[in-house]
């Protein structure tokens, strides 16, 4: 009889898991707790202006990667894609512009113009993203893969310089102002962002393996559930998992918050990890490690709060993503801005109406700030979110003139609608506490102290709390990592086609 697999959560590990389990003869079926599949893969529909919070960079379009093989073993990929000419633009309030475009004679051409006298540092800048792009290096990390880490660790070594650095200090290192401020921005308007991820980023947006996967979020979910569902995998809905059943020290089951309970031989979780630790598993199987990644994490969080406006102006041709640097900073909702970053989707017509725009607007902020509004006060939780939106609407009108008045459309979601529709711990941000690291010490190999739990057999974990990283490639990779792994304890040869 075919062994059982019960996977909570329909993220991208958790469906990955299923599809890979399911091509290898084990019976799976997913409780999610959302009334959808992809977890934070979400988009949604507002009159028809489609509103996306997660996708910017969907690395392994470009075919011969391990990355985009897995996209087709999970039916990802083929699909529409859109080739993006830019990685992101910066604009001053004096009407200067930045774009920083993938083909690097035009990148070149656009720096020189900007400033002739940062000649050595443009060619620094352009060196490093050869570096990056010859040695394939954002494809050997979005693999995930220990041993390709391997073979470009020398490279690495070469560099380590640069990759060790954040974008300030690069950027510092232009003479022109408004390229050393605008340059440290480049990455979701945050100086303190590592050069490395934008040099990878920039390298894979150039090869063409970085796209845009048309329709976003939800229509990119959708089609791994859809392979799921082919192989014969069941997606239970609005069925939150409560607790882990457990029996001398095996998981065996879940019980679910309606009070049901499902057996299977193994149990895999895709759910937040604090959640599984703690709230699922009463805290029993833990080690000082595992304590420690559940510490607490950073108040201020990234993609705090977005800000969707669906706009009755066509936005083809403007660029994917701007950072607008601020004449003044900005306080909004008790946060400090000196520059926000919209992204501007003008380069997908699925996602709005013809000849209409969607534009979202991502701000990171305090977590305890939002948290303590919604648990005071729900109606003042939402006149914020709306106050937020009218000072978003307000500075983009100084780039997009008579914005103001074409906004036909507005919906703002913060870190705890991420809590309310996926249960984490805060908001999306379900990372255990450690510091990314992208020096390829660690995080990237398949470290049993972090899929499985002491004292507990039977049980793994995929996903975000399994790899560390915020990333579709790596988490639904986890997915693929686990299900290698249960084969190989039962003899069994792994299979990653039909
Ligand atoms: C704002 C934002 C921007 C991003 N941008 C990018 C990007 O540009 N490129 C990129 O590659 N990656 C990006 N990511 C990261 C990427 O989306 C995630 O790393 C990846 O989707 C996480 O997958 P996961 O397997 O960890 O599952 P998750 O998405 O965390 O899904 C977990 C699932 O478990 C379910 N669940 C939780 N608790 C329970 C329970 N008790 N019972 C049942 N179900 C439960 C949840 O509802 C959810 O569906 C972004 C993420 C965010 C939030």
């Amino acid at each position: 009889m075919a062994r059982s697999i019960i996977i909570i959560g329909a993220g991208m590990g958790g469906m990955a898991a299923g599809i890979y389990g399911q091509l290898n003869g084990y019976e799976t079926q997913i409780f999610e707790m959302h009334t959808k599949p992809g977890g934070q893969c979400t988009s949604w529909q507002r009159k028809g202006y489609a509103f996306d919070p997660c996708i910017h960079h969907f690395f392994g379009c470009k075919s011969g990667s391990s990355v985009c093989q897995m996209w087709h073993e999970l039916g990802a990929l083929p699909r529409e894609l859109v080739n993006i000419e830019e990685c992101t633009a910066v604009a001053s309030p004096g009407g200067k512009i930045f774009v920083d475009y993938y083909d690097l004679e035009r990148l070149k051409g656009t720096l020189l113009k900007l400033s002739p006298a940062d000649s050595k540092m443009i060619e620094q800048y352009i060196g490093l993203i050869k570096t990056f792009a010859n040695n394939k290096i954002d494809d050997v990390i979005s693999s995930g893969s220990f041993w390709k880490m391997a073979t470009i660790f020398p490279v690495m070594l070469s560099i380590q310089k640069w990759t060790k650095m954040d974008m300030r200090p690069f950027a510092e290192g232009f003479s022109d102002p408004f390229l050393c401020k605008g340059f440290a921005l480049l990455i979701y308007a945050n100086p303190d962002a590592p050069l490395f991820f934008h040099l990878m980023r920039h390298a894979g947006g150039m090869s063409g393996d970085i796209q845009w996967p048309v329709g976003g979020a939800a229509e990119f979910a959708k089609s791994i559930e859809r392979r799921y569902l082919a192989l014969g995998g069941t997606v239970h809905y609005s069925s939150k998992v409560e607790k882990i059943l457990i029996e001398n020290d095996r998981a065996v089951g879940v019980k679910l918050i309606d009070g049901s309970e499902h057996r299977a031989d193994i149990i895999i979780s895709n759910a937040d990890g604090r959640k599984t630790i703690f709230d699922m598993l009463d805290g029993k199987y833990i080690n000082e490690t595992i304590r420690g990644y559940c510490a607490p994490l950073s108040d201020e969080t990234p993609f705090a709060v977005d800000v969707f406006l669906g706009i009755n102006r066509d936005l083809f041709g403007e660029p994917s993503s701007l950072v607008l640097l601020l004449e003044q900073p900005v306080t909004i909702a008790n946060h400090k801005y000196e520059s926000i970053e919209a992204q501007l989707y003008g380069f997908d017509k699925s996602m709005a109406p013809a000849g209409k725009g969607t534009i979202k607007v991502e701000l990171p902020a305090s977590y305890a700030y939002w948290k303590q509004l919604y648990n005071d006060d729900r109606e003042k939780y939402k006149q914020e979110k709306q106050k937020v939106a009218e000072q978003v609407i307000e500075i983009l009108e100084s780039h997009f003139h008579g914005i103001k008045n074409q906004v036909e459309v507005i919906d703002v979601c913060t870190l705890l609608t991420w809590e309310r529709y996926m249960g984490g711990t805060q908001g999306w941000f379900n990372l255990p506490n450690r510091k990314l690291d992208f020096s390829m010490r660690e995080d990237l190999s398949d470290k049993k102290f972090k899929t499985t739990l002491p004292g507990l057999s039977n049980f793994y974990f995929v996903g975000v709390w399994a790899t560390a990283m915020g990333s579709l490639a790596h988490n639904a990779n986890s997915g693929k990592t686990i299900i290698r792994r249960i084969c190989k304890k039962d003899n069994k040869e792994f299979k990653a086609q039909p």
